[in-house]
């Protein structure tokens, strides 16, 4: 008896060792949170708007490290270990057998989605795959989400799975899902990083691998560090050193991963789209090299704030939520020079820590739905940018008119100015062009029955006609 006692101990001892602990500590103010980074702990999350700080420190550097900071929080060992679980091969997470499974299956079961196909290889030679989700003619405008990049953030995985699963359960019945797939080719990665990924498969020494596989110099390089735009300006929340969790690599685009996906992203030139990471609850924009303003700065801006009104995120540049990166990919997506700027979020899925849904459904479903909005509405927005269905206006020489609509799809009044030189007439149409109201001139208050979806305003003075698009979405 004893003898098997020892046996298990020994068996279960260096998993507990080996394991890393996220620790939250207080941090409210700028000064706080600067002397925390500059202790050269690794940071996992926080939020000065939500007044905390996540680090990841080993087991054995717990107890000291929750003396030095009073009112500091023990995180549980589910949120930053993956605990083999016999939910399936990551708990409710999809691991790379369940994405390779579910992303054949919906290709073979739906004609809109291609089978994955591979736009390069990794580090260790598996397949880096896309799926194309689309019923538009060739040529219409990419969008893209990828997830994955950091190998132990499942949650940004979860969501785009849900994405294309609702985008093609909902075709031809929502009217949104049905415009967005009708308009736009859809891309996904679903796993930018399946080296890592499969790294972290429940793994008796780490499921806490971030970076890639290539190892030669140290445990791997941070690819959301090896962009090449302004790859390696500071040390800034991106290393030169092999062993941080944000080395950036020894040149840029060094890794297979990021040139291939790179390359490849430049061959389908997306409007914009979102690269998901976990956690915390955040919606990132650029520049996040030295937290300055991009010339789109006001677009970035009330786009999240719109597509974070239902679930609070915090939108801004990573410099004003928490410290300055570079070498990432939403710098890239915007300021490379070989495309024209990208319109691209890194949204941080509010997940519990890296693993921490994984026995956790609620969760999961919750975090989907908040993030399934923000992917219609940002859809919905790059749409409407380069003026698909814009309005049309018949030729008529004696009247100029005019309609514009106010610039907040997500309020509960329509707004909008309409210039004729005769008296206007006001409709409000849907996709199937049915009337279903008729606002007076000015101010409209979308009427709470009105469902969700994609409209027309339309105004009609003399013989002339204008109609403009907008979308109710709560
Ligand atoms: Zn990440």
């Amino acid at each position: 008896m004893r003898k098997i006692l020892v046996l298990a101990l020994l068996l279960v001892l260096p998993v507990v060792m080996n394991a890393d602990r996220l620790i939250r500590i207080p941090a409210q103010t700028d000064s706080e949170f600067t002397v925390i980074r500059d202790m050269g702990y690794e940071i996992a999350a926080g939020s000065r708007h939500d007044g905390y700080v996540d680090i990841l420190v080993n087991q054995r550097f717990v107890e000291e490290a929750m003396k030095k900071h009073p009112g500091a929080r023990l995180l549980p060992l589910e949120w930053s270990e993956l605990i083999p679980s016999d939910n399936g091969e990551m708990g409710y997470y999809y691991g790379p057998n369940d994405n390779a499974v579910f992303w054949s299956e919906l290709a073979e079961n739906n004609d809109m989605v291609d089978t994955p196909t591979s736009y390069g290889t990794s580090y260790q030679g598996r397949d880096l795959n896309f799926v194309r989700i689309t019923n538009a003619p060739a040529g219409a405008p990419a969008i893209l989400f990828t997830a994955l990049t950091h190998a132990r953030e499942p949650g940004g995985n979860s969501v785009v799975i849900d994405w294309a699963q609702w985008l093609t359960t909902e075709y031809g019945s929502d009217t949104m899902a049905t415009f967005i797939l009708d308009n736009a080719q859809i891309y996904i990665i679903p796993i930018v990083n399946p080296d890592g990924y499969a790294y972290n498969v429940p793994n008796p020494s780490s499921t806490d691998q971030r970076k890639n596989m290539n190892w030669t110099l140290g445990d791997g390089v941070d690819l959301n560090r090896n962009y090449s735009f302004m790859w390696g300006y500071d040390d800034s929340g991106s290393s030169p050193s092999p062993t941080a969790q944000t080395y950036r690599g020894t040149a840029a685009l060094s890794e297979p991963e990021t040139l291939a996906e790179t390359q490849w992203i430049d061959s389908i030139q997306p409007l914009g789209g979102f690269h998901y990471h976990t956690y915390g609850g955040y919606l990132l924009f650029p520049y996040g090299y030295n937290n300055s303003a991009t010339p789109h700065q006001s677009t970035f801006e009330s786009w999240g704030n719109q597509m974070a009104a239902q679930n609070n995120y915090a939108v801004g540049r990573c410099g004003q939520i928490l410290y300055d990166v570079n070498g990432d990919a939403v710098d890239w997506s915007y300021g490379a020079d070989t495309h024209e700027p990208m319109l691209f979020y890194t949204p941080e899925v509010d997940d519990n820590g890296f693993w921490g849904s994984q026995n956790d459904t609620t969760l999961i479903v919750t975090n989907n739905l908040e993030c399934r909005f923000m992917n219609k509405l940002l859809c919905m927005n790059l749409l409407s940018m380069v003026g698909i269905e814009e309005g049309s206006s018949a030729e008529f020489v004696d009247t100029v008119m005019e309609l514009t609509l106010g610039s907040n799809p997500v309020s509960s009044v329509l707004s909008y100015t309409v210039t004729c030189a005769v008296p206007v007439s006001m409709s409000v149409l849907d996709v199937s062009g049915r009337v279903v109201a008729s606002p007076s001139v000015g101010n409209w208050v979308i009427p709470e029955a009105l469902q969700n979806g994609i409209y027309f305003l339309r105004a009609q003075g003399g013989n002339q006609t204008v109609s403009q698009r907008f979308t109710v979405l709560r």
